[in-house]
């Protein structure tokens, strides 16, 4: 590394290339401002794509897949960490905030000229470009069944819009889609932003923010060589846009001074899995996870279904492996599904030591999120029952299989011990809250960091609080909002 750091200077810069990062490049590029991207991952084709959840670790996540949030129910926890960010491994499930969540953020944290119809056309132009289409007319066998035992409820399930109009089912998603179905930042916004003139710089992590008084005037950045060696550079940038993510924002924010209520009201969706053996071959390793999602109980709980693998169902057997392990050999007549909650409880990121790669997560389920999660078993567990699982296995130590209704619905009276949960997640937010609340926002009503006046957030962390839906749409159609508002101001 050199002692000095070579210095360049940009008009905008963005950092992160994820669903908040492209949407706020493309839309600058297509301004007409000279555009930068700094992106922490590195740049892969499609050829390095679905060639399997280890190599996609590697290349594709953060920590290569094992993040930890810590607290008396520690989660485990994935995001991207590549050109694309987590749009490259996620799913594509598509929503629109319900209506409800909208006036409930304008109420609690003044967010100003935000409504469902000032939102719909961002929505609608991601979408477009997205090809977000929906996908139930072609269910897969993990999903058939999800239906059948949802109609025997006497529910509705919808099957979820995807970003992945021509997916053809080959259970990649996890590991980058190789068709390029799944339409990830890669496949999409940073082509049309590069051919708007912005620079996509990989392998290249934002260290620290620069400022003087109330302007952040630059970036230290790493940029990583091929062979391992680094350099240090300072870009002096006009604007910042900082859209490194839900856990990244707030850590480098942190790092660089900038602390009011930065990083203090993290929260997440935390996730119950469960395994659920069937009589008939469902060949879940062969399909797109379940597309179905029960509507009744959401946005507090969400019952759908979760990506499977042999490796992943072992995994999620672990925690009975004595009395599961057998189970593995039935692995064709095994799907899992899985039990979201919104969360109500509240965390905190920190950075660790500067240099390190670490953000320090913290979350503490409240008894709320316990009693949704036990409920959402109860529901999920009599759903799969019905239709026609012979047992139903959570990701919960010492606790048997659930084979009869009877078993199952006596999770919606009694809570699920804290201690014995293996929870996941892959959805974060509300670090850096938006808003004209002082006395809890960091951003205001379009992502300007209080203080600041040329430094924005514009990804997941700004969300005020946990959505209780798949948050891509939001994000993107927040943040095409927030940027568009930005160019129209700049050009007065
Ligand atoms: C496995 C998985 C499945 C999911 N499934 C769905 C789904 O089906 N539907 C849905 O709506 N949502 C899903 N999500 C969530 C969704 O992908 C995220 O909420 C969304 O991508 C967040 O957008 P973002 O811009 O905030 O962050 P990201 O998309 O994560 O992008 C952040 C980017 O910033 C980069 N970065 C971080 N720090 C730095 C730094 N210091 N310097 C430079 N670059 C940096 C990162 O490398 C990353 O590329 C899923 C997520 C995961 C992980």
């Amino acid at each position: 590394m050199t002692n000095q750091p070579r210095s360049v200077r940009v008009q905008y810069l963005v950092v992160g290339s994820g669903a908040g990062g492209a949407i706020t490049a493309v839309e600058l590029a297509r301004a007409g401002f000279e555009v930068v991207v700094l992106e922490e991952g590195a740049r892969h084709g499609l050829d390095a794509y679905g060639k399997g959840v280890t190599h996609a670790m590697q290349t594709l996540y953060r920590n290569r897949g094992m993040t930890p949030i810590l607290g008396s129910v520690p989660i485990g926890f994935v995001e991207g960490r590549c050109l694309g960010g987590s749009t490259e491994i996620n799913s594509g499930f598509w929503h629109r905030m319900p209506p409800e969540f909208v006036l409930r953020w304008v109420s609690q944290f003044g967010i100003n000229d935000f409504s469902v119809e000032q939102l719909a056309p961002h929505y609608q132009w991601c979408e477009e470009q997205l090809k977000v289409v929906e996908t139930g007319d072609r269910l897969q066998k993990n999903s058939e069944v999800f239906k059948r035992g949802v109609e025997s409820m006497g529910w509705s399930a919808r099957a979820i819009p995807r970003a992945a109009g021509d997916c053809v089912n080959t259970n990649q998603c996890a590991s980058g889609c190789p068709q390029g179905a799944k339409q990830g930042m890669t496949r999409n916004l940073v082509p049309l932003a590069e051919a708007a003139g912005c620079k996509f710089i990989t392998n290249c992590k934002v260290k620290l923010l620069l400022k003087a008084k109330n302007r952040v005037t630059g970036v230290l950045a790493e940029i990583k060589r091929e062979d391992n060696s680094t350099d240090l550079v300072r870009i002096d940038a006009d604007h910042v846009f900082l859209c490194a993510g839900a856990t990244q924002t707030p850590a480098l924010l942190r790092r660089s001074g900038i602390k009011s209520h930065v990083g203090d009201t993290f929260q997440i969706h935390p996730m119950l899995k469960v395994s659920a053996l069937f009589d008939e071959e469902i060949d879940a390793h062969k399909s797109v996870m379940p597309v179905l999602q029960v509507k009744e109980f959401w946005p507090d709980i969400q019952l759908g279904g979760s990506f499977f693998s042999t490796g992943q169902l072992a995994m999620n057997l672990s925690d009975n492996w004595t009395e599961s392990q057998h189970l593995m050999r039935d692995y064709r007549k095994m799907a899992t599904y899985n039990v979201a909650v919104r969360s109500t409880g509240y965390g905190s990121v920190r950075p660790a030591r500067f240099g390190s790669e670490y953000a320090i997560l913290r979350f503490e389920l409240s008894d709320v999120d316990i009693r949704n999660l036990s409920q959402g078993l109860a529901r999920l567990a009599s759903l799969l029952l019905r239709a026609g699982a012979k047992s139903v296995h959570p990701c919960i130590q010492s606790l048997p299989a659930i084979t009869s209704e009877l078993d199952a619905v006596k999770w919606l009276d009694e809570n699920l011990s804290r201690s014995s949960l293996s929870l996941t997640a892959v959805h974060a937010f509300s670090t850096c809250p938006m808003g004209e609340r002082r006395d809890r926002c960091a951003v205001d009503s379009y992502g300007k960091v209080f203080g600041f006046e040329n430094l924005f957030v514009n990804d997941a962390s700004m969300l005020p609080e946990s959505p209780g839906i798949n948050p891509q749409g939001t994000i993107m159609a927040i943040a095409r909002r927030n940027v568009l508002n930005f160019i129209a101001n700049k050009r007065g």
